[in-house]
């Protein structure tokens, strides 16, 4: 996924290498000067387009999946659609919680997005399950205990009012849907179609 926003000039990935995988054995040994092709058309359901108005938006990754949300909280419009937009990260080790300088002090003091008043509204979440951290334990047991609304001080789960993307590893997927039908949130039928919640479902499982 294009992790960089899209206003910038440069292009961005963040991904894991998969062994032998056809692209990203390739990609990972790229060197500076050599020329890559890239098409024009970009695709994928991660768009804020789909989602229908509201509050709060969660966006809700597992590992690399982190990175199309790098995108969408670098994008302004975000900002102006949602009033609070909440990156929760789950990952094994805390050295796998990449960006977080970018979340944590880039952002938040870039004079444009502070103009936004990105300070009040971006709200970061990660955990790590594997290591001692200050949030500990999967995403998925997190919303369900109601820790992670504790710690963020939001309300859980409301249809009126909040929306979600989600980008991870397939049963990081199939866990966080099921919580988020639980508490009637309603799927994106397929792009262009409005929904409470879009999904990226291609990840591998690492
Ligand atoms: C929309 C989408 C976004 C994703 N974003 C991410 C992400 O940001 N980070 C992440 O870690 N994982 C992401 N994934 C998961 C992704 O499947 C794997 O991380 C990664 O693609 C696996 O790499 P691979 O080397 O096995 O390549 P494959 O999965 O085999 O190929 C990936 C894509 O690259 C194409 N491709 C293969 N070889 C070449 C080549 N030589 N030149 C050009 N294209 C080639 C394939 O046709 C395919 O479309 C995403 C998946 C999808 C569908």
């Amino acid at each position: 996924s294009i992790a960089s926003a899209n206003y910038e000039e440069e292009l961005e990935f963040f991904s894991i290498k998969v062994p032998d995988g056809p692209l990203t054995s390739i990609l990972q040994k790229v060197k500076v000067g050599d020329d890559i092709l890239v098409s024009r058309k970009p695709t994928g359901t991660l768009v804020l387009d789909d989602l229908n108005p509201g509050k709060n938006l969660y966006l809700l990754s597992s590992g690399t999946g982190l990175a199309p949300f790098l995108s969408t909280i670098r994008d302004p419009e975000t900002y102006e659609r949602f009033e609070k937009v909440i990156v929760v990260h789950g990952t094994r080790f805390i050295s796998e919680l990449a960006y977080q300088d970018l979340i944590l002090n880039e952002l938040p003091n870039h004079e444009f997005f502070e103009e936004l008043g990105i300070k009040d509204k971006l709200i970061y979440y990660p955990t790590v399950t594997r290591e001692e951290f200050h949030t500990q334990g999967r995403v998925t047991t997190a919303i369900e205990s109601g820790q992670l609304f504790e710690k963020i001080g939001l309300p859980r789960f409301n249809p009126e009012t909040d929306r979600a993307m989600l980008c991870g590893s397939p049963a990081f997927l199939d866990d966080v849907v099921t919580l988020l039908d639980q508490h009637g949130l309603k799927e994106s039928p397929k792009m262009g179609v409005l929904g409470d919640y879009v999904i990226e479902r291609a990840f591998v499982e690492k």
